[in-house]
């Protein structure tokens, strides 16, 4: 049996929630931290690794790029990284044709084949908002026909949203579709955000600096649930996982999308010129292709190029990605989160899994950052 005394926090699963807390607390509280980690490596779904046969530095669990609006965020961060200034880019293939994605002036004039000018856009879309628009939207469909009118709706983001979610858009909260910006101009910035970039020798290593201190402690391949019972009860706990499986799903199961990547090496030097591309059509079976080499345009890497295919699945509560949220899984997350407070007040709960919200890599440092000042250092 392991001994969880010498610690002064047990921090569960080695994502940026926990990494970020546990760095705060070994440096500025000096004080004893153990992560334990279900996977063979830290960084959670951020984690990067070089690809063995072409020498490609790519993301395990599907391309990440940083980004935010948040100084304090950026700031943190670059305390442990330097960036290097890739802007992401997106583009989508609908019917054979590659168009730009977020849906921008570009993408407009190639579909409906006019040349419009930015001021012109409004008057071109209130045509289709005569005939169809929701005074009061309620879901991810009459969200989306409102910000870009069926006709675009339906070649760029319905069948993709299908695929990806395996819904109808219609029972989907309409704000997944308030992720994406919609243009009027040719900027094509897949994000609104001013700091964006990939960090230089990628994800992993910020993790390996971050948990870098000789206050932190990190067992791999170690299942919370297996030890739960010999960590002793007043010891403070930061948990990153689902909440549902805190309480052997008692109440049922919230729901969640998994995502399976196909690797494949080319032999040629670039496949697709840039580092995702979308599949709008609903009967191409992924999503979307990363071509990872895309990331680090600052690396020469000759010859071959390394594509990944990315299928979204229903999890079945093996590694959850994405939270379906709603009405129905709100609630029930609410139940849990009730019974959490009365049942284990030592235990915090937080990041994507444990707040079971769509967020992003800056959203979770932000609130990693903000949980460490509010709950731990006081
Ligand atoms: N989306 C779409 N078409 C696209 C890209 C996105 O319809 O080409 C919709 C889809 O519903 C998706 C959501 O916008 O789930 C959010 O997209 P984002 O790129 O933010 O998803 P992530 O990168 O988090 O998977």
């Amino acid at each position: 049996m392991k001994d969880f005394t010498k610690y002064d926090y047990i921090l569960v699963g080695a994502g940026f929630y926990c990494s970020v807390i546990a760095e705060r607390i070994a440096n500025d509280l000096n004080k004893k931290v153990l992560i334990l980690e279900k996977r063979k490596h830290i960084g959670g779904n951020c984690y990067s690794e070089i690809h063995q046969e072409t020498g490609i530095e790519f993301h395990k669990y599907g391309t990440h790029i940083f980004h935010t609006a948040n100084e304090e965020v950026w700031a943190y961060l670059s305390r442990f990284t330097k960036f290097n200034g890739y802007y992401h880019q997106v583009l989508t293939v609908y019917q054979g044709k590659v168009y730009q994605m977020p849906i921008n002036l570009e993408t407009i004039n190639a579909f409906y084949q006019v040349n419009l000018k930015p001021f012109e856009v409004d008057e071109f879309m209130k045509k289709e908002h005569e005939k169809e628009f929701y005074e009061d939207p309620k879901n991810f469909e009459e969200q989306a026909i409102n910000i870009v009118g069926r006709p675009l709706y339906e070649a760029f983001i319905k069948g993709y949203t299908q695929k990806q979610w395996e819904r109808d858009p219609k029972t989907l909260p309409a704000s997944i579709i308030k992720r994406l910006p919609f243009r009027k101009n040719y900027t094509e910035s897949y994000f609104f955000d001013p700091y964006q970039g990939i960090p230089k020798n990628d994800f992993t290593d910020i993790f390996n600096k971050m948990l870098d201190h000789p206050n932190i402690e990190v067992f791999l391949e170690t299942d919370f649930f297996d030890v739960w019972n010999d960590i002793p009860k007043d010891k403070t706990i930061i948990y990153s996982g689902a909440i549902d499986k805190l309480f052997n799903f008692k109440y049922g199961k919230l729901e969640y999308r998994t995502l399976e990547f196909v690797e494949e090496v080319i032999d040629i030097e670039d496949f697709q010129g840039t580092s995702v591309m979308n599949y709008a059509d609903a009967d191409i079976p992924y999503t979307r292709i990363h071509e990872p080499k895309h990331l680090h345009p600052e690396r020469e890497i000759k010859g071959k190029t390394l594509i990944i295919k990315e299928f979204s699945k229903e999890s079945d509560g093996t590694e959850p990605y994405y939270p379906i949220g709603g009405q129905v899984n709100n609630e029930l997350y609410n139940k849990y989160l009730t019974e959490l407070n009365h049942t284990y007040p030592n235990l915090i709960v937080g990041g994507r899994l444990g707040d079971y919200k769509y967020y992003d890599m800056h959203h979770v440092i932000e609130k990693a950052l903000n949980v460490y000042q509010t709950k731990i250092k006081i």
